[in-house]
């Protein structure tokens, strides 16, 4: 689901998964080093506290993911979150001439890259690596005719 900003994971989480519910909670309340859960036994998604804006679209774009791909075992975790995560990277960060341009406009900074396109670092990264080859082709061949002459 897109509009102007593209992929909008609140409204499509509203629509498709109505009956759930986000509950944002303190960092502490989630599993370690994670900003978001899919809670499949409460019919809730937890959100940590405290993140920005770009932060939280980017979590709860990733937990849809879980809920429209199903609970799965613990010993499928790491197929599964690097599955979602390419997935959500692809929903937030459709096109590689956007990703191009923001890359551009922000000097290569990745910080900054991420920020205008209102995705987290871990997003822009997934996305970085695992672009297409006709992506890579491009986005190379776009980047160099900017960066080749700049001062050093
Ligand atoms: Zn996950």
């Amino acid at each position: 689901m897109r509009d102007n900003r593209g992929h909008h994971p609140w409204r499509f989480l509203g629509q498709h998964f109505a009956e759930w519910t986000v509950v944002y909670k303190p960092r502490a309340e989630l599993p370690v080093g994670r900003l978001g859960c899919t809670r499949w036994d409460l019919g809730e998604v937890w959100v940590a506290e405290g993140q920005n804006i770009a932060d939280r679209r980017s979590t709860i774009c990733h937990e849809t993911g879980h809920l429209i791909r199903g609970p799965f075992p613990s010993w499928r975790e790491t197929y599964e979150e690097a599955l979602v995560d390419r997935q959500a990277a692809r929903l937030l960060i459709p096109t590689a001439h956007k990703l191009g341009q923001a890359l551009m406009w922000n000097g290569a900074d990745y910080q900054l890259t991420a920020e205008e396109l209102w995705v987290d670092e871990t997003i822009l990264n997934v996305r970085l690596s695992t672009l297409a080859p006709r992506e890579q082709a491009w986005l190379r061949e776009q980047l160099a005719s900017v960066f080749v002459d700049a001062p050093a």
